[in-house]
């Protein structure tokens, strides 16, 4: 099936992990992809992967000009942007100095998370808006489990997430008020096996014990995949989902389904 013939979407750090799983898994169901990155071997890498549907462009998503220069080039080239995932998103522990809990957090890395996971999705937002106005679109947010529940030991990552879950709501009335045919919704996923997880698990036997750690939390009994979160995607960035707006979509293997203190344990 394609599920997104003639769209046209546009899909923040791309280069690797949950983007790049969406930008394949949207050109497989028929759509037209840039995939944006600041990590630009990479996401070239991803693009010709992909093939002749895609195509890759500089994005930092902290930079207005970036936004500009991408979203012009994107409706000059094809006339048209339908679907924008900003996926971009940092944790901050290999990113910034830290430390990030909320008693001894550092101004400058929480700044720091919050300009790339807040700000840059606030920003793809105001221009989707405006290339969508004529025809409309779909926005998709990708925040987190930690948007919905406190992380102590990442407070920057986790406010900014909640950022996101609430800045998907405004946006999703914005367009609806305005009658724009625009959806905005959010993903929050949780224990998702990318890169990202890299410096949290180590290497090695360590890696191993620290993945059947984080498995044992989990519901479903194992850690899920990029290509969870792009199926997720996929349902919101077609048309299928035309009358889902302001909502969240959760991709956790069950986690926020229930509590850490069960009657049984
Ligand atoms: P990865 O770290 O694997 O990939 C994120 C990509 O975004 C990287 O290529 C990174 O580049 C890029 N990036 C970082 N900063 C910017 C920026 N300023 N502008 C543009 N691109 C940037 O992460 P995941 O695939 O795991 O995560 C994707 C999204 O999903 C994030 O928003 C994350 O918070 C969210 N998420 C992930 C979960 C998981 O378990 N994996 C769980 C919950 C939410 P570089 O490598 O150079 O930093």
């Amino acid at each position: 099936m394609q599920r997104l013939k003639d769209k046209v979407a546009l899909v923040t750090g791309a280069a690797r992990g949950i983007g790049a799983s969406i930008a394949e898994i949207f050109s497989a169901e028929g759509a037209v992809v840039i995939l944006t990155d600041i990590t630009d071997t990479l996401g070239h890498a991803a693009a010709t992967r992909i093939g002749s549907s895609a195509s890759y462009q500089r994005l930092d998503v902290r930079r207005e000009p970036d936004w500009q220069r991408v979203v012009d080039d994107i409706t000059d080239r094809h006339g048209q942007l339908d679907i924008l995932v900003n996926n971009a998103g940092i944790t901050g522990f290999t990113e910034t100095e830290g430390p990030h809990d909320p008693e001894n957090l550092d101004v400058a890395s929480w700044n720091s998370v919050h300009a790339t996971n807040l700000t840059g999705t606030a920003l793809g937002c105001k221009y989707a808006i405006r290339a969508m106005k004529p025809r409309g679109g779909s926005i998709i947010n990708i925040s987190s489990r930690s948007g919905v529940v406190g992380i102590p030991g990442a407070a920057a990552y986790a406010a900014s997430k909640a950022g996101v879950r609430n800045h998907t709501k405004t946006v999703a009335l914005y367009c609806a008020e305005r009658g724009m045919a625009i959806r905005c919704n959010s993903i929050h996923p949780a224990a998702i096996l990318t890169p990202m997880w890299d410096e949290m698990l180590g290497k090695g036997e360590a890696r191993e014990n620290a993945l059947a750690a984080v498995e044992k939390d989990i519901p479903l009994g194992y850690i899920g995949e990029p290509k969870d979160v792009a199926y997720a995607a996929l349902y919101l960035a077609s048309d299928e989902s035309r009358y889902v707006t302001g909502t969240e979509l959760t991709v956790d293997g069950g986690i926020l389904a229930g509590s850490a203190a069960r009657p049984d344990k």
